[in-house]
């Protein structure tokens, strides 16, 4: 998407008068019961450092029957834990309906969830309803790595006059197995920051972690990453959660995310072992993405072997080849990757591709 610049965002610090440079919520994934709310709270607040108190009132699940949320009746919870506790309170919208209860009921921030982001209707309906208002609205990422989907999004608040946006990152679908339940791929977030240096981008280590033990590690990659702050998950008996179990931090878990995010040294000093399974994760993927596009690439040239046979034409055909060769080579430049490798890589590609057509035509 071409890169027009969010023209006068009003930076997190500005959101609330006590915010820090970097913006911390914390909060369960949902808000389950005014006393699971209130102990939280309570617990968060002790901390001194979370700027907003965040819990799910809609929950978009993925299997229908799932919990989905105490709606309305939890905002009452939330604006009650407000006023008890003083903190500022967010929830997720799904839709124009939702905005207007959010504000009806004192929300102070709200986010606009992963499986929202990725529809059109739904983001302009919302942005609509927010119009007007001085809330900070937080997007998603959406569920698919898709830079332009996420970035329209954030288009369409700020082009009806919304200044208070962040993004957050929240890790991206994939169908292959790896440690993390949502991949991080940080280049792209991090090209979202490079892209829009103003747009606060947050990370959201709970659902790329979906799993406790992992959450204060991509919580620290994160911070070390430059991300401009944190949403995590906090419930007061996580195992009992009504969704995302595996995922909350007790409170006192996340006191202790907080002393490890504020530890000094770089990963490699401080957690290497976590971040070289983290990292390994990631070739993993990578790894599985390269294997996907070697088998179906054969495929093709399968298919193309017989449309070849068909029309009397030779296996290998040279002028083809090099014209190949010269658009991954410089495909591949623009990468990073150097010639050299990218035309060993091909050759070997296209050895085995010519031998795999070669014994295909001799069956025929
Ligand atoms: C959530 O924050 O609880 C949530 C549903 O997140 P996501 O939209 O990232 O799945
Ligand atoms: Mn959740």
């Amino acid at each position: 998407m071409e890169a027009k610049s969010l023209v006068g965002l009003v930076p997190p610090k500005l959101w609330r008068p006590e915010s820090s440079s970097s913006l911390l919520i914390a909060g369960p994934c949902s808000a389950e019961s005014p006393e699971q709310l209130m102990k939280v709270a309570a617990e968060l607040k002790q901390t001194n450092r979370v700027h907003y108190l965040r819990a799910g009132i809609w929950k978009p699940r993925t299997t229908p029957g799932s919990f989905q949320g105490f709606g309305v009746e939890g905002l009452g919870w939330l604006r009650d834990v407000k006023q008890e506790t003083g903190m500022p309170i967010s929830t997720e919208v799904g839709s124009e309906k939702h905005v207007y209860e959010a504000l009806k009921f004192g929300v102070d921030m709200v986010w606009i969830g992963a499986r929202t982001v990725a529809n059109p209707f739904a983001m302009q309906e919302i942005a609509e309803a927010l119009r007007g208002t001085d809330i900070p609205v937080l997007v998603k990422n959406p569920l698919s790595p898709d830079l332009d989907l996420w970035e329209g999004a954030i288009r369409r608040l700020h082009n009806v006059g919304l200044r208070k946006i962040g993004a957050i990152h929240r890790g991206f679908s994939w169908w292959g197995k790896s440690i993390f339940r949502n991949q991080p791929f940080w280049k792209l977030p991090l090209e979202l920051k490079e892209k829009y240096p103003n747009l606060p981008v947050i990370c959201d280590p709970s659902h790329i972690s979906g799993n406790r033990g992992l959450v204060p590690f991509v919580a620290k990659r994160g911070v070390d990453l430059g991300f401009d702050g944190l949403i995590v998950e906090v419930h007061p008996e996580p195992t009992k959660a009504l969704s995302d179990a595996a995922q909350q931090l007790t409170p006192e878990e996340f006191v202790n995310l907080l002393t490890f995010i504020d530890s000094i040294g770089s990963p490699e000093q401080t957690y290497p072992d976590e971040l070289l399974n983290e990292l390994r994760a990631e070739v993993d993927i990578m790894d599985d993405l390269l294997l996907w596009a070697l088998s179906n690439r054969m495929e093709l040239s399968e298919r193309i072997a017989s449309v070849k046979s068909n029309r009397n034409m030779s296996v290998l055909q040279s002028k083809r080849w090099n014209q190949v060769l010269d658009r991954v080579t410089d495909t591949g430049e623009k990468s990073g990757l150097r010639a050299g490798f990218i035309r060993k890589l091909y050759n070997a590609i296209h050895k085995e591709s010519i031998s795999v057509q070669n014994e295909l035509l001799e069956k025929i």
